[in-house]
């Protein structure tokens, strides 16, 4: 279905991020990768699935470095015709006890990065007039919880920004949506639970059951296979007048 097409997505090393590059590669689409880590593992999967693949190691926080990276895709691969802003880092803590360079940090990588790297996007795929750009919000796009300010902050910016993407190209062939995944057992997440086991002096398994508990109906983890199916949606002829939402894979999360 994506034959032809360069996808790329940040912060694709790991976790979410790599479920929808995989997906994507697996409808046919070239990948651009970008990330800290390992990023030889992560080529060599999406390589095994018949695509060709780049890695650009841009740190998201910096407009510099997401230039740089924008101006690789396009001289590797021509243009980039799906973006999917997904880098994001997590910190936990009151409001006021919230070490200000986290909160600057979460809202250059969580929401700063997608501004810049669809502001470089758009032209290319407004010429071709087709394009997709994918936002990965949060269920803390539409909700808050407590101790994750600068977090809620930056993913509900990310939902704004998303509708007013989508609705400046609203009458081209670019869309633009957000989706809007509850608990996923990522590295950032499995980090919040390790927090919990030490505080509760629980067992990893017991950790889990409590976050799920507190805010999923489901008590289960969606994962990042789930969320790159919906990614390919988008991508889809299906998704040509999608425009603008914020989809939740939540467990329940926000129907409560
Ligand atoms: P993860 O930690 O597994 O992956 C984050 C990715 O971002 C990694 O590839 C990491 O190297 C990269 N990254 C971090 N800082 C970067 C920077 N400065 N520059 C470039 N890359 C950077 O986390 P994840 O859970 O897969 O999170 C991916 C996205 O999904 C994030 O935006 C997160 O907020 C969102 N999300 C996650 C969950 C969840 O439960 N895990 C739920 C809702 C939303």
């Amino acid at each position: 279905m994506l034959q032809g097409k360069t996808a790329l997505v940040t912060g694709s090393t790991s976790g979410i991020g790599l479920g929808i590059a995989k997906a994507l590669a697996k409808q046919g689409a070239n990948i651009v990768l970008n990330g800290f880590g390992d990023a030889e593992g992560p080529k060599a999967e999406i390589a095994a699935l018949g695509v060709q693949v780049a890695y650009h190691g841009a740190d998201m926080s910096k407009a510099g470095e997401i230039e740089a990276m924008m101006k690789f895709a396009a001289d590797t691969f021509g243009r980039v015709d799906i973006l999917v802003n997904n880098a994001g880092i997590q910190h936990v803590a009151k409001i006021e006890d919230f070490p200000v360079e986290r909160w600057d940090a979460i809202i250059a990588i969580n929401l700063s990065s997608a501004f810049h790297a669809t502001r470089l996007a758009l032209p290319a795929m407004k010429a071709a007039n087709w394009g997709r750009i994918i936002n990965i919000a949060s269920i803390h796009g539409l909700v808050g919880s407590a101790e994750k300010s600068a977090y809620v902050a930056a993913k509900h910016g990310v939902v704004g920004l998303t509708k007013v993407t989508a609705l400046e190209n609203a009458t081209t062939g670019v869309t633009c949506n957000a989706i809007c995944p509850g608990w996923v057992l990522t590295p950032l997440v499995q980090k919040q639970v390790d927090a919990k086991a030490a505080a509760m002096g629980l067992s990893n398994e017991e950790a889990k059951k409590v976050l799920l508990q507190e805010k999923e109906p489901s008590m289960q983890f969606t994962t990042p296979e789930e969320l790159g199916e919906l990614a390919v949606f988008f991508c889809s002829a299906a998704g040509n007048n999608v425009r603008g939402v914020a989809w939740n894979m939540d467990g329940g999360w926000t129907a409560q």
